[in-house]
């Protein structure tokens, strides 16, 4: 049996791009994103700096999100930058990214975020978590409208990041689907 998905936002969760600008929250390094480098940059204002898009990542979140027994997913505007800038930091190995295409950042009218239909085929049946600090309840009623099985919107306050309790709730998550941890 194939294990539930993750889809796993950069910009918010990973990068907690809303924090006080002036202190780097503990545990965190400093990335430095060239803006010539083509990576893709998430709504968050910091693409208008003519300067290197600056990113707080934590490395030790990689270890804790490969051990919760789902199979990672970039759901990210940085799509497959992520496996070039993001994944070395976090010491994940390359993972699948969810290829948004033409609906990359295009509003749609009905509120529901771009990214959610694309998550919902891209998923086609299979339980998902979508880790992000971008959803609503609208999002909520698509998945439950459009996807059979279980799907987690999880929101992470782009504030502050992952922390302790969102850990813990994707694991009882992944504990309520039947999902055996590979790790720790
Ligand atoms: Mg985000």
């Amino acid at each position: 049996m194939k294990r539930p998905l993750l889809f796993l936002d950069v910009d918010g969760p990973l990068n907690p791009y809303a924090a006080k600008p002036e202190r780097r929250p503990d545990g965190y390094t400093t990335l430095r994103v060239p803006l010539d480098s083509g990576a893709h940059q998430e709504d968050s204002g910091l693409s208008l700096r003519r300067r290197p898009l600056r990113v707080w990542l934590n490395p030790e979140h990689g270890p804790s999100l490969l051990g919760l027994g789902f199979e990672l997913c970039w759901a990210t505007t940085w799509m497959d930058d992520a496996n070039r800038w993001i994944a070395p930091v976090l010491r994940l190995p390359e993972l699948p990214f969810v290829d948004f295409g033409e609906v990359l950042l295009q509003e749609r009218p009905d509120g529901v975020h771009w990214k959610t239909g694309p998550l919902v085929d891209y998923a086609n049946g299979r339980p998902f978590v979508w880790v992000d600090d971008e959803q609503s309840e609208l999002d909520q009623a698509y998945v439950t409208a459009h996807h059979r099985r279980s799907g987690l919107l999880h929101h992470v306050n782009p504030r502050v990041g992952l922390r302790e309790d969102d850990f813990r709730t994707l694991a009882d998550f992944a504990r309520s689907l039947g999902t055996p941890r590979t790790t720790g």
